[in-house]
């Protein structure tokens, strides 16, 4: 989709309604205090954001239950479900401007981006599995002569979906839309940097035709809201998109309350790795450049470590700190800007502090480093670059989530797979190389969910996502995202 300058300065000039939970058909305030919402492009208020308890939470939660327990969504024939959800998909199409710009003003993606991932991601992903709802079955088992072993595939019930601030509307329509599809029921806790759009959302669906009570969505801090849900004792399913640290506590809970499945997507560390005989070096440079600092590097997968051939790299840092420096940094809201702002102050201070971390184990600054547009209040970081960064160096090892590169050089294959392995993490990876059994035998090597050869980033619904290691345990996208929403029953039948 495209979109002129002119309509974006206008949606944006617009002021921003309180963000208020929906629980039912009722928008409603949250019991807690309202929280402000400041929006990263300037620092300022933007407007506020409903506080859920955890009493607003159980009613959001039962909600729910009573919606999927009198079959108003989920005994509803596939042919309407798939009606209702494609209706959903053509009304973020034609808000995709108004529900792009939200999204920026309150999480700081540039929109060009945000256009393309947000509603155009959001929209397609309900299409697909809408699409995909009314094929997938189960199945009759082989048994032996008079027994008939039917195993049918049903929907789990009520799904609890904790969702992350850097791509609201792509990763929540990856866990609503197949949710959804296969007939459960949803509460949808949004991150509080990042919950106007997906609240929007759930206004469109009521309107495509969802019955009120199949999504509820309930807004406010991890720690009182999100922990409320991942409590809860009428939630089976718990699919989450996040930071490690989270993922851990929403294991602890599940232990400490109903033993519900919990499915995580979790944070990388995620090795972009060059070898001298890459087709199109120059191609390569630009590539990792836009794979580390697009969205100012608030991307899972972002290709965070640099891994590069020792005989081309200097050469070849030079070329991506040449592509870097050539990025557009600036208000997201502005068509040609191509590095928007960081979501938060915490998350920019974070930044700063692994920059001075890296520098004090030894590493050399090559490039930014530094806040940068202070004088707009808003949260901009200059996209950074170290270089020398020893396997050992935390910037190594932990997920900055920001715009910060770590370059490390490898002497030759062996060196590179191991370098490539040698963190807790396995969301991503890269490889540039004309080698075609080089190339076979990384894919192989490297323990990550996706590897990209002579790309880096790029992906649609037809293929999974997720994580191996300490990145998660769970698919998001593709036919394989409904094993987490759907339970197999059998049924053993004497005939
Ligand atoms: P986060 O873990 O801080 O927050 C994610 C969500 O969890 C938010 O809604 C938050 O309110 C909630 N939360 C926080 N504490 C909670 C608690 N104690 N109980 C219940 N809920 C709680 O993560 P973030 O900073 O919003 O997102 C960044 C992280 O997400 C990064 O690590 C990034 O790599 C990861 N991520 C992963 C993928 C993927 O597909 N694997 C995609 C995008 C982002």
């Amino acid at each position: 989709m495209t979109l002129d300058q002119a309509t974006i300065d206008r949606l944006a000039a617009a002021p921003v309604a309180p963000g208020r939970l929906l629980i039912g058909a009722d928008r409603v305030e949250g019991q807690n205090a309202p929280l402000e919402v400041l929006s990263p492009i300037d620092g300022q208020v933007l407007t506020t954001l409903a506080s859920a308890s955890a009493a607003d939470v159980n009613r959001a939660v039962a909600a729910a239950r009573a919606a999927f327990d009198d079959g108003r969504w989920s005994r509803q024939p596939p042919a309407a479900r798939k009606a209702v959800l494609t209706r959903l998909a053509d009304l973020i199409d034609r808000h995709a401007p108004e529900l792009a710009v939200l999204g920026v003003r309150d999480n700081g993606t540039e929109i060009a981006m945000a256009l393309k991932a947000e509603p155009g991601s959001a929209a397609g992903t309900f299409r697909y599995y809408a699409e995909a709802l009314d094929k997938v079955y189960g199945q009759i088992a082989p048994t032996p002569e008079g027994v008939l072993g039917l195993i049918h595939r049903e929907p789990v019930g009520v799904v609890a979906a904790i969702v992350p601030w850097n791509f609201p509307l792509m990763i929540g329509a990856w866990k609503l839309a197949p949710a959804l599809a296969a007939g459960n029921s949803v509460v949808l806790k949004p991150a509080e940097t990042a919950s106007l759009s997906l609240l929007r959302l759930a206004e469109l669906a009521l309107e495509a035709g969802l019955p009120p009570g199949v999504l509820n969505v309930v807004t406010g801090p991890g720690r009182v809201t999100g922990e409320a849900l991942a409590l809860s004792m009428d939630v089976d399913v718990l699919v989450f998109t996040g930071s490690g640290p989270t993922g851990r506590r929403l294991l602890e809970y599940a232990a400490r309350s109903n033993l519900k499945r919990v499915y995580l997507e979790l944070g990388g560390k995620s090795p972009n790795i060059v070898f001298a005989d890459a087709p199109d070096l120059a191609q390569a440079a630009k590539v990792a450049a836009t794979a580390i600092f697009r969205n100012a590097g608030q991307v899972c997968v972002a290709g965070s470590r640099l891994l590069v051939e020792a005989s081309v790299h200097d050469d070849f840092v030079a070329a991506v700190a040449e592509a870097t420096a050539a990025m557009r940094l600036g208000n997201p809201l502005d068509l040609t800007t191509q590095i928007g702002a960081v979501n938060s102050l915490p998350q920019l201070q974070g930044n700063l502090r692994f920059v001075a971390e890296a520098q004090a184990e030894g590493a050399t600054l090559a490039l930014g480093g530094a806040r940068a547009l202070e004088g707009t209040g808003g949260y901009y970081m200059q996209p950074t670059i170290l270089t020398g960064v020893q396997p050992d160096h935390r910037l190594a090892q932990a997920e900055v989530f920001g715009p910060v590169l770590a370059v490390t050089p490898f002497a030759d294959e062996a060196e590179a797979l191991r370098l490539a392995n040698g963190t807790d993490f396995g969301l991503a990876a890269g490889v540039w190389t004309s080698n075609l059994s080089r190339a076979h035998r990384m894919v192989r090597g490297i323990r990550a969910g996706v590897v990209h050869v002579n790309t880096y980033g790029g992906a649609d619904n037809t293929v999974p996502l997720g994580g191996v290691k300490q990145s998660g345990n769970g698919h998001d996208k593709s036919l394989h995202a409904l094993d987490k929403y759907t339970d197999l029953k059998t049924a053993w039948i004497q005939l």
